[in-house]
C-alpha cells in the first residue's frame, strides 16, 4: 500500500497554513530549558506571529512565518539546539509522564527517554518513521498510556523498579523487560513495524493480523508479567502549587489555548528553572524554592498565566480555527473565549473545533464542532 507524503510539520518541513507557515518543534519529554525558551520566544517574535503554541504531544509550534523566513527560522532553531538533524527532526516524538520523579514515579524514565532520543537520532532507518509515530514512558499513573502512543514503556513501580511493560497502540505485551533495555527494544518494535512495509502511519492503523505479528516479536522477551497502573496521585489538572518529593516547589500553569506571547515566554524563561510542557498544554515550572515560587506567581499571574486549578481554561481548548485554518467554518477561539468570559457552562473537558477533523482533541475531551454559528454547543 502506498501512502501519501508525510505532511506532519517540523522545523525544516513546515506546513503552509492560511496565516503563513507553521513550524513544529519536538521537545522530547516536553522539557525545554530556559535559554532555549528565550531563543524560541525571540524567533517567534522575529519570524512568526509573536506567539508559541503548546501541542497535545507536549511539543511547541510557531505560526505565521512568511515563506521567505522559514530558512532563517530553522537556522535560529538549529543554533538554539531545538531542531534535530534535517533527516530526523520530525521522528523525535517522545512523551513522558510530566510529573515523574518529582511527584511520584521515577526519574529513571527521563534517563530512558534521553537514551531513546539519542538512539532514534542515530539510526539511519528511523527517518522512515512518520512524524505522527510516537513513543511514551508512563510511570504507572496512566497519563501517557491513555493517549495511546505507538510504543509506550509502562513502569512496573517500586516493587520492580527496573522493569517496564511495553504496550503497543494500547495492546499490552504481558512481558516485563528491563528499563535499561527498554529504549533499544522500543526501537526494535518501530523498526519491525517499518519492515512490514504496510504503508500504515501508525501501529494502530495495522490490521489485527499485522498487529498480532508485531506482538509475536515481543513474546520471548523478559519475563511474564504486566505493569500495574493505578490512579494518578495528582488527580485533576497539573495546575497550581505542588510540593515535590525533594521539598522543592513545582508550579503548574495554563494560558488560554495553550498559547504564550513571546513576552510571556521570556518571563517564564527568566525564572531560570527547568520547564516542562505537558500533553494537556500546561507549563510546569519546577525545582523552585518557596520564596521564588511565591514571586513567580505574583509576577506571572497578572501576565495571563492561570494558576487556579478550577479555572475553565484548565479544561477547555480549541483547534486553530479561522483565520489560521482555511478549513474552519468559524473563529472557534473567539467563540470559546466569549463563552468562558460569559461564564458559560462546560461538560467536563471540552475541545472546540472548526470542522470534523477535530485537530488537537485529547482522549477524554467532549468535541464540539462550531459552524458559522456555534453548533453542538451547550444550550444551542
Ligand atoms: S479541526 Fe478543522 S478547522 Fe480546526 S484546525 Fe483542524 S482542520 Fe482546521
Amino acid at each position: 500500500m502506498n501512502r501519501p507524503a508525510d505532511r506532519c510539520p517540523g522545523v525544516f518541513a513546515t506546513h503552509a497554513a492560511a496565516d503563513g507557515h507553521l513550524a513544529r518543534l519536538r521537545l522530547p519529554g516536553g522539557r525545554i530549558d530556559p535559554a532555549r525558551l528565550e531563543a524560541l520566544a525571540l524567533a517567534a517574535e522575529t519570524y512568526g506571529d509573536g506567539h508559541l503554541e503548546f501541542t497535545g504531544r507536549a511539543n511547541v509550534q510557531v505560526r505565521g512565518i512568511p515563506a521567505e523566513s522559514v530558512p532563517d527560522f530553522a537556522d535560529a532553531m538549529i543554533a538554539a539546539g531545538l531542531a534535530g538533524s534535517r533527516t530526523h527532526d520530525r521522528v523525535r516524538n517522545i512523551v513522558v509522564s510530566p510529573l515523574t520523579g518529582r511527584l511520584g514515579g521515577t526519574p529513571a524514565l527521563w534517563d530512558a527517554a534521553d537514551r531513546l532520543h539519542a538512539a532514534l537520532g542515530e539510526a539511519a532507518w528511523s527517518v522512515d518513521l512518520s512524524g505522527r509515530f510516537w513513543f511514551g514512558f508512563d510511570d504507572g499513573r496512566g497519563d501517557v498510556l491513555a493517549r495511546t502512543p505507538d510504543v509506550v514503556a509502562v513502569w512496573a513501580g517500586e516493587h520492580a523498579s527496573d522493569a517496564v511493560e511495553l504496550v503497543l497502540a494500547g495492546r499490552r505485551s504481558g512481558r516485563l523487560v528491563s528499563l535499561t533495555d527498554a529504549p533499544a527494544l522500543m526501537l526494535d518494535v518501530a523498526r519491525d513495524f517499518l519492515a512490514r512495509r504496510t504503508g500504515a502511519w501508525r501501529i494502530g492503523d495495522l490490521s489485527d493480523d499485522e498487529a498480532a505479528d508485531l506482538h509475536r516479536g515481543l513474546a520471548g522477551l523478559g519475563r511474564p508479567g504486566g505493569a500495574a497502573t493505578g490512579p494518578d496521585p495528582v488527580p485533576g489538572p497539573r495546575v497550581g502549587w505542588f510540593d515535590q518529593s525533594d521539598g522543592r516547589i513545582l508550579l503548574g500553569a495554563v494560558t488560554p489555548f495553550g498559547r504564550l506571547s513571546a513576552r510571556q515566554a521570556q518571563f517564564a524563561a527568566a525564572i531560570g528553572a527547568p520547564l516542562i510542557v505537558t500533553p494537556d498544554r500546561e507549563l510546569l515550572i519546577t525545582d523552585l524554592t518557596e520564596g521564588v515560587a511565591e514571586t513567580v506567581v505574583k509576577v506571572l499571574a497578572p501576565m495571563g498565566f492561570v494558576f487556579d486549578a478550577h479555572s475553565p481554561w484548565t479544561r477547555v481548548g480549541a483547534c486553530t480555527g479561522s483565520p489560521g485554518c482555511a478549513k474552519s467554518r468559524a473563529d472557534v477561539r473567539r467563540l470559546l473565549a466569549d463563552h468562558v468570559a460569559g461564564g458559560g457552562e462546560f461538560d467536563g473537558h471540552e475541545h472546540w473545533v472548526g470542522c470534523e477533523r477535530s485537530c488537537g482533541a485529547g482522549p477524554d475531551a467532549v468535541v464540539r464542532v462550531a459552524g458559522p454559528g456555534p453548533v453542538g454547543l451547550p444550550g444551542t
